[in-house]
């Protein structure tokens, strides 16, 4: 056991600080001093790397607490964390999250270093279409507009006209010139555009291909109406990627960002979030005073980081940690990102 130094005594105390608030832990950890201590050597020798190198690290709000607030930079959704990645000027950009994030990054900062803890982190959604799968519906929907969910790969990502949030989504895509849409890689919510663009009086044909999140599609109205029994008053916050049934018995849908944004700002004795644990240890941290009843369920590619995969991918990148992506495909997937900078209302930028 490393012998517990000024250095690592105030950096047990710096995490203390923001984790002692955390009990949705994915491995079930009492964040006290003595664990705290345990991981400060590594958040040390993490945060001197980033310095010696110019690096950033990017951490979704899913990974685990003691990395979005052990050694993370900047801390959100993929929205959040691409307009970042776009910002940024360090040298090596670390993406703590899945793989089509890092993409994601790379693509909006291509002279950057972009590396990834772990090479498995996928994504349900992201691995459920193929550029190529792609060219096929547009050759079947010739006259659709091309739309994809920001959870998709590069390859899927120069496919496309626009790339979307959940944050505006619904906006964009009431937007769009053509009646018909094609909507990829998330059926479900595509089922939840079509009900908001119906219920705006907006007449468009969404036709989406077949994915699902992993996470967000297990969510069920029976979860809902057995957790308000039991807890009355109690506030039901779901993702626009759970099914168009649990969105409706949800008191709030929206995206991570409006998610939190939701629970800061609503008086409620309690919350049921529909959605990854990562975003309640998040809330539990910045928001200690609201009460949160279990429900969360865990993203085993998000879980795959960690603080020690971080440091080996900062002090010396395996070829497997890097993301490289042709030019030519880089090149028309910044096109179709850009256009989503372009088309999101200004309301939406936050
Ligand atoms: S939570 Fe769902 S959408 Fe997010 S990375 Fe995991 S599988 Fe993909």
């Amino acid at each position: 056991m490393t012998a517990a130094t000024p250095a690592i005594e105030a950096e047990a105390e710096r995490l203390l600080a923001a984790l002692m608030h955390v009990e949705c832990d994915p491995h079930g950890r009492k964040w006290n001093l003595d664990t705290c201590r345990s991981i400060a050597p590594l958040t040390l020798e993490i945060n001197r790397l980033k310095k010696e190198k110019d690096a950033v690290i990017l951490t979704h709000s899913y990974v685990e607490p003691e990395i979005v607030y052990g050694v993370g930079d900047f801390k959100g959704d993929s929205y959040y964390l691409s307009m970042a990645a776009r910002d940024s000027r360090a040298k090596i950009i670390v993406f703590a999250g899945v793989v089509f994030m890092a993409e994601t990054a790379k693509i909006l900062s291509p002279d950057a270093l972009v590396v990834v803890p772990d090479r498995g982190s996928g994504c349900s959604l992201a691995d459920s279409i193929t550029g190529d799968g792609v060219r096929k519906l547009k050759a079947l929907h010739p006259d659709a507009s091309v739309v994809c969910y920001i959870n998709s790969t590069a390859d899927v990502k120069a496919e496309c006209d626009v790339c979307v949030t959940s944050g505006n989504v619904y906006d964009i895509v009431a937007g769009l010139p053509t009646r018909r849409v094609l909507f990829v890689p998330d059926r479900l919510m595509a089922e939840n555009l079509r009900s908001e663009l119906k219920r705006r009086g907006v007449d468009k044909e969404i036709i989406s291909s077949d994915g699902t999140c992993m996470v967000h599609e297990e969510f069920s109205p029976a979860q809902i109406a057995e957790a308000r029994a039991q807890f009355p008053g109690l506030k039901v916050v779901s993702h626009p990627e759970c099914t168009p049934e649990v969105a409706a018995a949800s008191d709030f849908v929206g995206s991570t960002g409006a998610m939190m944004k939701y629970v800061k700002t609503t008086p409620a004795p309690y919350f049921l979030m529909l959605t990854e644990c990562g975003l309640v240890g998040r809330l539990e941290v910045e928001s200690p005073e609201k009460n949160f009843i279990g429900g969360c369920r865990l993203c085993p590619y998000m879980k795959l980081n960690s603080l020690e995969k971080i440091r080996d991918a900062l002090a010396a990148p395996r070829p497997d940690q890097i993301v490289t992506l042709d030019e030519d495909l880089r090149r028309r997937a910044a096109r179709c990102i850009g256009k989503m900078f372009e088309l999101t209302p200004a309301a939406k930028k936050d």
